[in-house]
């Protein structure tokens, strides 16, 4: 509705010869309006009396006119809320196979841990004595990382996957700087992450590519062929962006440390060997964890990251603080380096406080309710689900690696055999008028067009077969060059937005209808 109450129709759904409802809802599926639209400035959820008068001290700073914030009544806050949340999409709602997240079910067995007052309601400022508890939690989930990778050390406190490759690059670099060697540049596979270069550049370092090879791994021989006295490492994903296991890392990691280098191994996407491979036998140095994705805790909007690091022994002595230590029944935490102890080279922070405690006491509950034999089959199913889709698909969508053998945790394909004009983008649009939310496109970059689906463990053989059998009708669509796919999506609350206007020329601030239209004038 607009201010004076009449209903403006939305430009939503629908081809134009679709039926249009004269309110713009769906069915029971209601058309949302912003709260300016349906709110006042005169109106409010609260009632309360007028403030007594009081001399003011705020010295002729006085607001003069009132500030225009606009309000709603209870319900109708309540109703535009909930309105607005029937509009989102979210692993429990359906299957999200983006790739490269790991976006598996969170068990609410997890949120029933994370609730406990003795985790929830504690302060960081709280004297060590009276949370014994939490940092005994804390203290067993370091533990678990560092037998799940074969890692001697562990900081619990960076916020997501990419501080935690920040937290490795920096104790990276002051490892480098304690020995006198401040070496320039870092070397990452042109599949990588973003995150990967991004966070190299920001530590200061140049970033340089190395390519891939034919089978979409990394290539060795000029990995081998640009290390010298100038390369401080390596970030490797592993399994890397394409899906695929890196089976030199071992080769990779020994030429990386014979140069003089140190090793970085983004690992995101751990689900796909959690159990079954440690980091630490492959010679990296520092790997981060998203808990947020191989240990189930919530994220994509729905909570806070979390990235442990851990650290080989020549890198644990320049890890961040804190840190918890254990002392017989005791926990303590270590937060100064202390000369001559096991940290004294330490770079120093990461976060004011421990790390994110409730998605802590999250990955505990997810690891303990698994135990090290259901971890082992979480890997194992990740994979063989992903296998099952690509072997499912790959007679309708060209499947770059699939020649090479197996891949791991997600299945990847590319644009090639789509009818002239017809790109990744339309299958995405299609796949949401099939109720799913798109896999990753156009990532990694190695693949033209590329559709990076990863299924998790979590989803059953229905829910693929439903997934498989959406997608290889949505890709039929784009071989045979149907229109109405170039149209899709059609029953969607919006239909393609001008994404890049969106971002280019973002409009942040809503005016009033007149202000606008005086503006253009
Ligand atoms: C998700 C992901 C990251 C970044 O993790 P955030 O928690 O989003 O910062 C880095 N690398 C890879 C391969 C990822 O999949």
């Amino acid at each position: 509705m607009n201010r004076e109450g009449r209903v403006t129709r939305p430009e939503t759904g629908g081809t134009d010869s679709e039926f249009k409802t004269f309110t713009g809802n769906r069915a029971l599926m209601l058309e949302e309006a912003l709260l300016f639209e349906v709110g006042g400035t005169d109106r409010t959820g609260v009632d309360i009396s007028p403030a007594p008068k009081v001399a003011s001290r705020l010295g002729g700073l006085e607001r003069a006119a009132p500030i225009g914030l606009y309000g709603l009544s209870e319900p109708e806050a309540v109703r535009h809320y909930t309105r607005l949340s029937r509009q989102n999409y979210g692993i429990d709602l359906g299957f999200f196979p983006l790739g490269s997240c790991t976006m598996k079910h969170n068990p609410r067995l997890n949120e029933k841990m994370a609730r406990l007052p003795g985790f929830a309601d504690i302060h960081p400022l709280q004297p060590v004595e009276t949370v014994q508890g939490a940092f005994a939690l804390i203290y067993e989930l370091g533990e678990w990382l560092k037998t799940l990778t074969g890692m001697p050390a562990v900081a619990m406190s960076p916020k997501a996957g990419a501080h935690g490759e920040l937290c490795g690059l920096l104790a990276i670099r002051s490892a480098l700087e304690a020995r006198g060697d401040a070496r320039q540049v870092v070397l990452v596979p042109e599949s990588a992450h973003g995150t990967n270069p991004a966070t190299a550049a920001f530590c200061g370092y140049a970033v340089e590519n190395i390519p891939a090879d034919a089978e979409g791994r990394v290539d060795l021989e000029a990995l081998k062929a640009r290390l010298g006295p100038d390369v401080a490492g390596v970030m490797i994903t592993n399994p890397n962006t394409c899906g695929l296991f890196e089976r030199d890392m071992s080769a990779i990691s020994d030429a990386v440390h014979a140069a003089g280098g140190l090793v970085y191994c983004d690992g995101a996407n751990f689900n796909a060997i959690v159990g079954r491979v440690r980091p630490g036998d492959l010679g990296i140095d520092a790997m981060h964890i998203n808990l947020h994705k191989t240990f189930s805790t919530p994220h994509g909007g729905g909570g806070p990251g979390s990235g442990p690091v851990v650290f080989s022994a020549a890198l644990a002595p320049f890890a961040p603080l804190p840190f918890v230590e254990k002392d017989g029944a005791n926990y303590h935490l270590v937060e100064e380096e202390t000369a001559g102890e096991h940290h004294a080279g330490t770079f120093g922070r990461m976060v004011a406080f421990h790390g994110q405690m409730g998605m802590f006491s999250r990955a505990l509950a997810y690891i303990l309710s698994h135990g090290a034999d259901g971890l082992r089959q979480v890997s194992e199913d990740a994979v063989l689900n992903a296998n099952y889709i690509l072997r499912s698909l790959e007679d309708v969508l060209d499947a770059p690696f699939a020649g090479t053998g197996p891949c791991m945790h997600e299945a990847l394909f590319s644009d090639d055999g789509f009818a002239e004009g017809f790109t990744t983008l339309d299958v995405a649009k299609g796949l949401i008028d099939e109720g799913f939310h798109p896999m990753t496109m156009y990532f990694p970059l190695v693949v033209h067009g590329a559709m990076l689906v990863e299924p998790t463990e979590t989803e059953s053989r229905r829910a693929i077969d439903q997934f498989v059998g959406a997608l290889r009708s949505v890709a039929e669509r784009a071989r045979a060059g149907d229109p109405v796919l170039k149209a899709a999506p059609v029953f969607a609350p919006r239909r393609r937005l001008d994404e890049t206007g969106a971002a280019r020329k973002p409009v942040l601030v809503w005016r009033e209808p007149e202000v606008v239209a005086e503006a253009a004038e």
